[in-house]
């Protein structure tokens, strides 16, 4: 645990105590804070109350005598409107800060040159923020990995000169940071989502800037450019004098990495300084995985490590589970669990990626379902369609045949036996559903799980 001495003595409000919040008072406590937590629901209340820390309502407490508001990065600070303890922390002029933040302030008093990776983006966090860890560790460092991934940040190890701390930064743990300053900084995309807790794409985009922006002196900010929107947080913040590397996965690059086909090519002033292949490395199929893999290899090199270092060890990337992670093969036919695509958009990834895809979709539908992924079609053989969402599937499918299985299990028998009687070279038993889970699961991850589980129960898979 970090204990978090930035406020010995002083008065503290908590809200919100799942996981993060649950460690953020004991941290806080450690470090001689006198805390004061509570949550709307009752579990949350008692779990914390079991743990020894002090549980009040906060609308009960002399706000004047508080010092700061530490709120959980899933309640409203300001769309579509401030939580009710934000509301009293303002009134009052408390300001109002979450756990990531409480990290920087503490790195800042005890462990200033520790090294601090953040990552953020739309989309790759997780997986970028895993393989930047993967790199760093086998290349012999002491790496802590934490954030938005899962893992509570103050429940890491604390920052030293040695330690390295890589972490995930979503956009709502970012608008609770308001001194966000990693020494390297990775920001690899932004497109539409969460617009109902940012109000508007700009807004959404000016929150992922501040953590670019906020790369300390002598940093560096690795920036994915293919959209306008980060692009734009490039330019910026080379203007205002931050050493910026450049990743696109759309175009070569004078100056920064892009992708070449299965490589990532580093360039400089115009000339190719290094080439490193992807191909064979199941984890990073796809351009999606190039854009992450470049980002990683340039906060990997601002780390220190030497590219040949970076080379070998980025071939052992496992992956992470539930995106496009392999679980079987039997004889050709390849099992691909892709849970975590619970949109149309997610799922693209993994239609992109193969050519011969037995397609298990459906779940409980998001908007717009999966007409966006019409020109995709042609690479799915036949689809088996489950949950709420597969009537309106079946209606979108045009001319691709399809089941309606209803259930996993049911889809997976059936898809398995379609994909190893077809003359595919390598075809693809895909679970890539383009939809919540929570009609039939508790989570994308125990979808993504059950898959896992029946496929490798089948005969041969292995
Ligand atoms: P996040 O943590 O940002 O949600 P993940 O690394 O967990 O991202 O990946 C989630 C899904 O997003 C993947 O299954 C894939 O479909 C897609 N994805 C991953 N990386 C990228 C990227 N760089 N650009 C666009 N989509 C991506």
């Amino acid at each position: 645990m970090i204990p978090v001495s930035t406020f010995k003595d002083r008065i503290v409000a908590v809200f919100g105590l799942g996981g993060s919040g649950l460690v953020t008072a004991q941290a806080l406590i450690a470090g001689g804070a006198q805390v004061v937590a509570f949550d709307d629901g009752e579990a949350g209340r008692a779990k914390a109350a079991a743990a020894g820390i002090p549980v009040a309502d906060l609308r009960a407490l002399d706000w004047s005598t508080v010092s700061a508001l530490v709120l959980s990065p899933g309640v409203p600070l300001t769309h579509p409107e401030p939580h009710w303890s934000v509301k009293l922390a303002q009134a009052a002029g408390v300001e109002v800060i979450g756990d990531i933040e409480l990290f920087c302030r503490e790195r800042r008093a005890h462990g200033r040159h520790a090294p601090f990776v953040a990552i953020t983006g739309t989309n790759g966090k997780s997986t970028t923020t895993a393989l930047i860890a993967h790199l760093l560790q086998r290349g012999g460092r002491d790496v802590q990995l934490g954030g938005n991934i899962g893992t509570a940040i103050l429940s890491l190890a604390p920052p030293n000169g040695r330690r390295v701390h890589v972490v995930e930064c979503s956009s709502y743990q970012i608008d609770l940071s308001p001194s966000l300053d990693p020494s390297i900084g990775v920001h690899l995309n932004v497109t539409p989502d969460h617009l109902d807790r940012h109000g508007s794409l700009e807004g959404y985009a000016a929150v992922k800037e501040q953590l670019i922006a906020g790369v300390e002196s002598g940093g560096t900010a690795v920036v994915g450019v293919d959209d306008d929107f980060s692009s734009a947080i490039a330019e910026r913040a080379e203007r205002a004098g931050t050493h910026v590397v450049r990743v696109s996965v759309t175009r070569p690059l004078a100056d920064g990495i892009w992708r070449d086909g299965d490589a990532i090519v580093v360039s400089e002033g115009g000339t190719e300084r290094f080439r490193l292949s992807l191909a064979g490395i199941p984890s990073l199929r796809g351009a999606h995985n190039a854009q992450n893999a470049a980002a990683a290899f340039a906060a990997a090199r601002a780390a220190g490590l030497a590219p040949e270092v970076i080379a070998v060890a980025i071939r052992s990337f496992p992956g992470l589970p539930h995106r496009m992670e392999q679980v079987g093969r039997a004889g050709r036919v390849l099992f691909v669990n892709d849970s975590k695509a619970t949109n149309a958009d997610a799922a693209e990834r993994a239609l992109l990626t193969f050519p011969d895809i037995f397609w298990i979709a459906g779940g409980k539908p998001k908007a717009g379902g999966i007409a966006p992924l019409a020109p995709l079609f042609g690479r799915v053989r036949k689809a088996y369609l489950i949950g709420e969402a597969a009537a309106d599937f079946a209606g979108t499918l045009g001319s691709v045949p399809y089941e309606m299985s209803g259930t996993l299990d049911v889809a997976l028998a059936a898809a398995a036996r379609d994909a190893a009687a077809s003359d595919a070279p390598e075809p693809v038993v895909l679970l890539s559903p383009a939809c919540a889970s929570f009609d039939q699961f508790t989570s994308f991850e125990a979808r993504g799980d059950s898959f896992r589980t029946l496929a490798q129960g089948l005969p041969g898979v292995t």
